[in-house]
Parts: structure tokens; C-alpha cells; sequence
């Protein structure tokens, strides 16, 4: 199953090592062929070259859409070779055959990325350089297939290690390569263009991204793991900017997303802070400053806030980068920093710092993906918001001006807990937060025990969830959740309600005092 290389066929935008490596297949007797820029520039640097207008008898057309689309080069990358058919109808026609391919495509992603206008992107699909992958990958059984720049090393070993052969084993695995790369431009196209056109969350949608790094294992050190961009360019953990620090882990980069999505629901307002630990906030908060912002968040619930990651709606200053770096924390994400912050951080060599240029947008019409057994579950993104006027008071006392201000806060943050999430806060920052329970009374008590618990840590009289208001991520099935909220000093309760029970759990609430409004919209987040 060992292929030699004859003739081979380069095509390349990125044109990085692109003479070095024609100039190493040339010196293993290799045949160049090649398209105007890259032909060009193989000539300039003295090699001996082809041109693929020249072998098709068509000069390039239409701004280069038309280059290799000729059956002199598909033929070339298609036939069958111990097939006496194809054989034939090669020599009829004067086809050569083409053994390698050297291909990577115009620079769409990256065209996106710049923010270039529609026209321009369009001008920057690549026609027939995916044509020519897909038809090689095809007849792997005789071509090589490269499309990218880090397998010309991998290529040269192949050859010196097999007497300027290839094995079949290593052409599959080009292949495949070439597959996942065309596979993943046609979805960069699909997804820009559904954005382009208003497609919010388009039900038909290609699922791929690129390769950003691969990663050491995955949530546990036995599963593998790596890491891709989806090429929208969206401000947030796949495209900020890491300044120090270790490598990021799987469990960094889900972490650092679910704090840096929820201190967003904060953009333009006042400085604000959230700590997450396994994707919870375990403390949010705003702020006169920064500062107080994040002091605020981490005296929510100190213990659970060690080895934490902190993202704030407002670039670090270095006030604030102090008091962080007196914990120990995994990572801090904000929309920039400045050079004072930095060089605070810089002593605290494992404190990985990541910057962005601007904060998530939360109301980005953004899918979500989870695997199930044989499938995909996709869905838009939970970017539902309410405002003051969206809110039903059910009680027959109405909430004061300060309680419906902190309401729509733990609304917010009840948003980004997992559910069944309970939320108690008070003057703009968490007092307690109870996730992921399988109960939502039980998510009710262990907030109010942690309130309790910080409440001792830091030497109160009684604990802050005293006059407080409470959120609820989805409606109380029965009159006991609030109940306890009662108990534990909450006065007020915001919740979707549409509870069967409902008139029970308004009339336990009348019972206690407390003020309640519904919002009927529910954030169930699992
Ligand atoms: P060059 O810089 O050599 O002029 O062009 C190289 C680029 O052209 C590569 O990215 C290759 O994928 C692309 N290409 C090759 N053939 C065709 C074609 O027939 N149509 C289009 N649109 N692009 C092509």
C-alpha cells in the first residue's frame, strides 16, 4: 500500500513554510504544480513550477472563482489507478495524475473575524480548493491530501520513513483531516451567513469549529478533551486573551465561561463581580467600585470562593487585583485590565489572567449543545430578561422600591445557578445561594445554613439574609418553600409562578408578610 509522490499539486492562501516544504519535495524528485500567487512564489524562490493553467489550457478566470475546476486536475485527483477504465481515459484525454495535494483555503474565518462586509466574505469562499480536498481525501487509497500547514513536517517524516513512500494507514489519516477541515468551512459559512441574514438560531444549522488547543484531559484526568472555537468572534472565554498563568483546564474554561456570562447580565450598570466554583456563583455582587463589588461577592460565601474564578463587568484596576490576589484563585476574566493591574498579577505567576475587548452579549441569539445517547439536544440560548413592568404583584403587600431593585438582581443570578436554584440578596449582592438540588425546599434550607455559616465567619449578630428577598428559578409546588424563606428573615419573593398550588403558596406568603411577584418566566438551567 505504499504510494510514491510523482507530481503534486500546491494551492495555498496561507503560504507560511510553503517554499521550504516545495523545496524539500522537489529534492525527493517531486513534480510542482500550482495556481498564479503560489506558483509565483515558488518560482521567485527558484523552484522549478508548473502552472495549473498551463496543464487545464484555461487561463484563471472571474477573479480566481475559476482556477482548478477542470477535468485535467479532478481527473488527475480522481482516477483509479490500477483501474484499466480510468487508465484509459486518462491517457485519451492527456490526464496526468496528480499524487499529492497541498491545499489550504481562502481565509473565510478569519475574514469573518475581521468584521469584513458581506460582499467581501462571499469573495472569500474557496470554490475549488475544497473541491480539490474532497476529491483527494476521496482516492486517499493513491493521493495525499494536506490542508494544513503543520502536516508538511508530518508529510517529509512519512517520506523519509518510508524510501520517499507514503503508508495507506497515514494517507487515511489525511483524509480524515481533509473531511473535518471542508466539513468545518461549510459551517463557518452556514453559521456567518445565518447572522448575516438575521437567522437568529437557525433550526438548520451545521455543528463545527476549529481547533483552538487541544486539551490535557478533560472534567477528570481520564477523559480526553480539547477545545474549539465557532468562528463567530463573539467576545468571551474562547476569544479572550490570557495573559499569564497556567494553560487552561476543561473545568477553567467551563468555569470562566459561566462567570463571565453571568457578570455580563451587568454590562453597562454598575461595577460588578461574580465568583463561580463547578459552574454555580457562589457570590455576585455590585458596587461603588470594583472593589467593593467583589468584596461584596466574596463575603457571600468566603469558603467556597477559595480556588474560585472571578469575572467582573469592568476592566481590573489594580485595587481590586490586590485584594483578589490575597486567595487563592483559578481565574479572572474581565473586559481588560489595566498596566497597574497587571502588575500586581504579575507576582502571582499561577493566576491565570484573561482579558477581553469587550463583555459577552447577553442577548445573543446563541445555541446550546448537549450530547444525549445517539443524539444532539439543541436549543437557543436562555437570553430571557424582564423588566419591572413585566412583574405581577400577587400579595396583598406590594415590594418597596429597594426590594423589586434587589428582586430583579437574584432574578438575574437565579438565572445562571442550576436548578432548582433559590437566590437570597440583599442590597445588590447575594447573601446565600442554594444549587443544584433535587428538592427546591432543599435548595431553600442550605442557602439560609450557608448565610448562616458566613454569617458566623464574619462575626454578625445575625446573618444577612435577614431582610432579605429571595428568588426562586421556577414555580414552588407547595406552600413550604416559602414558608421557610419566611423563616429565614426573607421579605419578599420573586418567583414565574403558574403553580397549581399557587393560591396556597400566595396565601402562606400573605400569611407571613411577605411581598411576591411572578414573573412567568421560568429559568430552568440544568
Ligand atoms: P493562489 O494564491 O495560488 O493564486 O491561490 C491559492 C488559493 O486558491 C487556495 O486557497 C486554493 O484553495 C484556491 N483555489 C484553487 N482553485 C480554486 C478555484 O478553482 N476556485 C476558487 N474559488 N479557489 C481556488
Amino acid at each position: 500500500d505504499l504510494v510514491a509522490l510523482r507530481r503534486a499539486l500546491i494551492s495555498v492562501s496561507d503560504k507560511t513554510c510553503v517554499v521550504e516544504f516545495a523545496r524539500a519535495l522537489a529534492a525527493r524528485g517531486v513534480e510542482l504544480l500550482s495556481t498564479g500567487g503560489t506558483s509565483a512564489l515558488l518560482r521567485e524562490a527558484g523552484l522549478t513550477v508548473r502552472d495549473v493553467a498551463d496543464v487545464t489550457g484555461f487561463p484563471e478566470m472571474m477573479d480566481g472563482r475559476v482556477k482548478t475546476l477542470h477535468p485535467a486536475v479532478h481527473g488527475g485527483l480522481l482516477a483509479l489507478r490500477g483501474n484499466a477504465e480510468h487508465q484509459a481515459a486518462m491517457a485519451d484525454h492527456g490526464i496526468d495524475p496528480i499524487d499529492l495535494l497541498v491545499v489550504n483555503l481562502y481565509p473565510f474565518e478569519a475574514t469573518v473575524a475581521k468584521g469584513a462586509d458581506y460582499d467581501t466574505c462571499i469573495e472569500n469562499i474557496d470554490i475549488g480548493g475544497p473541491a480539490m480536498i474532497r476529491a483527494a481525501a476521496k482516492n486517499h487509497l493513491f493521493v495525499n491530501v494536506v490542508v494544513d500547514v503543520e502536516d508538511y513536517a508530518a508529510l517529509l517524516a512519512e517520506l523519509d520513513a518510508h524510501d520517499d513512500r507514503t503508508s495507506l494507514a497515514f494517507r487515511q489519516r489525511l483524509a480524515q483531516a481533509a473531511y473535518a477541515r471542508t466539513a468545518a468551512y461549510d459551517a463557518a459559512v452556514s453559521t456567518w451567513m445565518a447572522a448575516a441574514i438575521g437567522e437568529g438560531a437557525p433550526r438548520r444549522r451545521a455543528f463545527a469549529g476549529t481547533l483552538a488547543q487541544t486539551l490535557r484531559y478533560g472534567e477528570n484526568p481520564h477523559q480526553s478533551a480539547a477545545f474549539y472555537t465557532d468562528g463567530s468572534g463573539r467576545a468571551g472565554v474562547a476569544t479572550a486573551k490570557q495573559w499569564q498563568g497556567k494553560e487552561l483546564s476543561y473545568n477553567n474554561i467551563n468555569d470562566t465561561d459561566a462567570a463571565f456570562e453571568l457578570v455580563a447580565e451587568f454590562g453597562g450598570e454598575a461595577p460588578a463581580c461574580a465568583i463561580i466554583k463547578h459552574a454555580n456563583p457562589c457570590g455576585v455582587a455590585t458596587g461603588a467600585t470594583l472593589l467593593e463589588a467583589y468584596t461584596r461577592a466574596y463575603d457571600c460565601d468566603r469558603t467556597s470562593a477559595f480556588g474560585g474564578i472571578v469575572a467582573l463587568n469592568r476592566p481590573l484596576d489594580a485595587a481590586t487585583a490586590e485584594e483578589i490576589a490575597k486567595i487563592f484563585t483559578e481565574v479572572v476574566i474581565a473586559p481588560g485590565a489595566d498596566a497597574a493591574a497587571m502588575q500586581v498579577f504579575a507576582a502571582k505567576k499561577n493566576l491565570r489572567l484573561l482579558t477581553t475587548d469587550a463583555l459577552p452579549d447577553p442577548a445573543a441569539p446563541i445555541l446550546t449543545f448537549r450530547q444525549v445517547g445517539g443524539g444532539f439536544l439543541v436549543q437557543g440560548k436562555d437570553n430571557g430578561r424582564i423588566a419591572m413592568p413585566d412583574l405581577k404583584v400577587v400579595t396583598k403587600r406590594a415590594p418597596t422600591e429597594a426590594e423589586l431593585a434587589d428582586m430583579l438582581f437574584a432574578w438575574r443570578v437565579a438565572k445562571h445557578v442550576k436548578s432548582n436554584a433559590i437566590v437570597y440578596v440583599k442590597d445588590g449582592a447575594t447573601v446565600g445561594v442554594g444549587a443544584g438540588q433535587m428538592s427546591r425546599v432543599d435548595s431553600t434550607r442550605i442557602a439560609a445554613r450557608k448565610a448562616e455559616d458566613m454569617a458566623e465567619a464574619l462575626g454578625l449578630a445575625e446573618p444577612l439574609t435577614r431582610g432579605c428577598v429571595a428568588a426562586s428559578d421556577a414555580f414552588f409546588p407547595f406552600a413550604d418553600g416559602v414558608e421557610v424563606l419566611a423563616d429565614v428573615g426573607a421579605t419578599a419573593v420573586i418567583q414565574p409562578g403558574g403553580s397549581m398550588r399557587d393560591a396556597e403558596v400566595i396565601a402562606a406568603a400573605d400569611a407571613a408578610g411577605l411581598a411576591m411577584v411572578f414573573t412567568s418566566m421560568r429559568h430552568f438551567r440544568h
